[in-house]
């Protein structure tokens, strides 16, 4: 099969044909139709003290071989410890994401260890769909970990609107008592397609934020950490999912009174089936454009530029 591989970290992925997986035990072969390309794939591919798979990719969706159209939930944990246990296997100590500690979907399959990490599509395209698998699911968790900030109302911030920013501006909707919503982006028109998707508001990053009870941050760089947190009301939540690599000071002086200050990273199972219900009924609405898989560096540049709107999947 053809695969993008890493071979040296910030060189561009090589495409190479590497052996068919054969699934043993519990595992599953997934023929991969689609696979998103993340941010957090670009500080991948150039990490040079990476160590674990040479093949990205943690948003897949594709063709379980005996079960049939399945969304890959990317988070295998060992299925035992007490966070597996309560579908947690993102927290797992011993959890080898898709496309981090073992070969992702960035091929034309993909072997997955579990039976449990598959989700049927239920009639949804699985190139549209591969995009729930983190996009859908990170972007969901993070606004049920602040929902509690918004029971009587109030603002929410979301800073970049981008592949996980758009699900979590329809989220806040349809899943907390949200009054106004606020995106921040620097792209005018992932601004203008926010409004579309039930903004009120689109900002430039260099405004001034209005005050929120909850701001959720999807780039996570050192100055959207101190805009987010000089916007937080006493008592708000924070939620950091972005993964720029940016820190802010903790103590009492910097950060407002009564303040929650949380990180999310993906979600559990429960989480990806309640995202796949929302597709299903139609609630949500996303922007893929598809590359072909041997145009793999070319979709990484385009990231790396900000050039894409929504989210590019690559289709092997
Ligand atoms: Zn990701
Ligand atoms: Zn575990």
């Amino acid at each position: 099969m053809r695969a993008a591989v890493v071979r040296k970290p910030g060189s561009p992925l090589s495409i190479e044909a590497r052996a068919l997986p054969r699934a043993r035990g519990q595992e599953v072969v997934v023929r991969v139709r689609g696979a998103g390309v993340c941010h957090t794939d670009l500080e991948l591919a150039a990490d040079e003290e990476r160590e674990g798979a040479s093949v990205l990719g943690h948003e897949i969706a594709g063709e379980a071989d005996g079960i049939g159209p399945v969304l890959v939930y990317p988070a295998w944990g060992c299925g035992r410890c007490a966070y597996c246990r309560a579908g947690d296997e993102q927290l797992c100590p011993r959890s080898e994401f898709a496309g981090f500690g073992r070969d992702g979907g960035f091929a034309e399959h993909v072997l997955v260890p579990s039976r449990r990490h598959l989700f049927p599509l239920g009639g949804l395209d699985p190139v549209r769909a591969a995009v729930l698998a983190d996009a859908g699911l990170t972007a969901y968790r993070a606004v049920r970990r602040v929902r509690s900030a918004l029971r009587d109302g109030g603002t929410a911030i979301v800073i970049g609107a981008g592949g996980l920013g758009q699900f979590a501006l329809q989220y806040l909707r349809l899943r907390t008592r949200v009054k106004s919503v606020v995106a921040v982006d620097s792209a005018p028109e992932k601004r203008a397609r926010a409004l579309d998707l039930g903004a009120d508001e689109a900002l430039a990053p260099r405004r001034g934020l209005p005050a929120a009870r909850a701001v959720l941050d999807f780039v996570g760089s050192d100055s959207t950490l101190r805009a987010g947190a000089q916007a937080l009301e006493p008592g708000g939540a924070f939620v950091l999912v972005g993964a720029a690599g940016g820190t802010l000071g903790f103590g009492l002086e910097t950060v407002p009174a009564d303040a929650t200050f949380l990180s999310s990273i993906s979600g559990s199972l429960g989480d990806l089936a309640a995202v796949l219900e929302h597709a299903r009924r139609g609630d949500l609405d996303w922007h893929v454009e598809t590359l072909p898989l041997d145009r793999v560096n070319d979709a990484l540049a385009r990231l790396r530029r900000g050039d894409v709107l929504g989210r590019l999947v690559l289709t092997p």
